[in-house]
């Protein structure tokens, strides 16, 4: 569908969390990242991990010519192709889960996910305004269900790959266990993300399947808390 309507068309995964004193990368898919942010203006960078789609603009990035860049990231052993052993500007942290971490006025935790390398979402919360950032994940290990029900996050963007399936999915939310998740934690919005063509496709087919709360992500879409 998405080779018809341009639109539809999905970038790679990377979001921006601007607080208005800082502006943080969420993974860094778009191969671009060094046009679209000069040096100096990314406080920091927070990967959901290493799958090539989600790091791949960091291979670009790593050479620029500012400062260092401080990458937050899973306790993967692996990393993606030579991204450790030639990081150029880069400075990776690894961040332990449920360790919730503070830059400024902003703290962050860490949150496991189930997925098919070691991957994290993240509860950012600034000034009592709380957004998760859920993906890659089929469903929620128990420990990160728990601290987002203790902690409620106002708004959640959440993997939702696949449209319904009869058996569950291992590696993405379908749009069953993205419900699932949504209705148990009850945010104001869940705005789902990691679309797939089929998904969007359904989803147009089955225009009264979303209920008001949840909405699909577009690419460029402006969330604010
Ligand atoms: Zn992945
Ligand atoms: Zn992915």
């Amino acid at each position: 569908m998405a080779r018809i309507n341009t639109e539809l068309r999905r970038k790679p995964c990377c979001a921006v969390l601007d607080t208005g004193e800082q502006r943080y990368l969420i993974d860094a898919g778009l191969m671009d990242l060094s046009d679209r942010y000069p040096a100096g203006s990314l406080a920091g960078i927070f990967l959901t991990h290493f799958h090539v789609e989600h790091v791949q603009g960091l291979f670009h990035l790593r050479w620029g010519k500012g400062r260092q860049m401080s990458v937050y990231c899973p306790n993967d052993s692996k990393g993606c192709a030579d991204l450790y052993k030639h990081p150029g500007i880069l400075q990776f942290y690894k961040l332990h889960k449920l360790k919730p971490i503070t830059l400024g006025k902003l703290t962050i935790t860490p949150l496991p996910l189930i997925h098919s390398k070691p991957t994290l979402g993240y509860l950012f919360e600034y000034e009592q305004q709380r957004i998760a950032y859920l993906t890659d994940t089929a469903g929620l290990p128990d420990k990160t269900r728990h601290w987002l029900q203790q902690h409620k996050p106002h708004i959640i963007v959440l993997d939702c790959s696949h449209p319904p399936r009869d058996n569950p999915p291992r590696n993405h939310n379908d749009l069953n266990l993205a419900l699932g998740i949504h209705n148990t934690l009850q945010p104001y919005q869940t705005v789902l993300t990691h679309i797939s063509d089929e998904m969007d496709t359904w989803a147009m087919d089955n225009p009264d399947a979303l209920p008001p709360e949840v909405k699909l992500a577009r690419d460029g879409m402006a969330i604010s808390v």
